[in-house]
């Protein structure tokens, strides 16, 4: 019963954000998903089957994808932090999660759609900052669509990290399912890891830790970044200090590491 007001209650906040077409809700919708999901693996197919370093461009987009996500997620944890719930609904995605981490983690499930498409909405640098690289070399080109692959996989990864088995076969597909089972077994996820992402709570926003989904090194040195950061924040008293810092790391190293790439493949 009450998570059913609760959903209920998010549902028409979500559906208040619909009408007033804020940014991002009026292209979430199934047909639209659908189109990014089958153009992205049919890229990534054709790239298996045509490219000509396939593993390490593969490794490349797997590590340029989870950078991505790694200090997009530490800029959502400054606007949690620093504008508090009442000021996230500029960004659906913003939204739910914000529900996720503070109020009913397994509620992502059911605004699945919202959090999925958000990967590519909330997040213009995805698709935006690849372009001068591309152009630069276009050797990028099947980098760039493996990240896409990784960009596509958060969603679902995350709604199974909260799923019980049973809920599982539910709510995914068959196929989609027995991969992130495969995914989980040879550990490139890791469930037990995630949880020790929400074992803090909206008193004590600042203590988040384990900012990645999938397994990438150096995951312990964006805990030790995040802490910094925030001493200084606390140190100069500057507003969205934090937030500012975030997207700034996230331009700087996801830029760097891009042009990393293009000098190498
Ligand atoms: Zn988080
Ligand atoms: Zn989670």
């Amino acid at each position: 019963m009450e998570a059913k007001r609760t959903i209920i209650k998010y549902r028409s906040d979500l559906d208040y954000m619909k009408k007033n077409n804020y940014y991002g809700y009026d292209i979430i919708n199934e047909r639209n998903y659908n189109i990014i999901t089958y153009s992205i693996i049919l890229s990534n197919i054709y790239f298996i089957i045509l490219g000509e370093n396939v593993i390490r461009d593969m490794i490349l987009g797997y590590c340029v994808g989870n950078l991505y996500f790694q200090t997009l997620h530490m800029t959502t944890h400054t606007a949690f932090l620093e504008h508090g719930v009442e000021h996230l609904a500029h960004g659906v995605g913003l939204y739910v999660a914000y529900i996720h981490h503070y109020d009913k983690p397994n509620l992502l499930s059911t605004f699945w759609l919202e959090q999925r498409i958000a990967f590519f909405t909330d997040a213009p640098t995805v698709p935006f900052l690849w372009i001068p690289f591309i152009i630069l070399n276009t050797n990028c080109l099947p980098i760039y669509s493996y990240h896409l692959g990784i960009q596509l996989l958060h969603g679902p990864t995350h709604e199974w990290y909260h799923l019980t088995q049973k809920e599982r076969n539910n709510h995914f597909n068959y196929p989609l399912n027995q991969f992130l089972i495969f995914l989980n077994w040879v550990g490139v996820i890791n469930e037990r890891t995630h949880q020790k992402h929400h074992m803090h709570n909206k008193n004590n926003i600042e203590k988040v830790i384990n900012f990645n989904d999938m397994e990438i090194p150096f995951t312990e040195l964006f805990n030790y970044i995040w802490d910094f950061i925030y001493y200084l924040k606390i140190k100069t008293q500057i507003r969205s200090f934090q937030y500012i810092m975030c997207v700034v790391l996230h331009l700087l190293l996801c830029l760097s590491f891009q042009y990393y790439i293009t000098t190498i493949v």
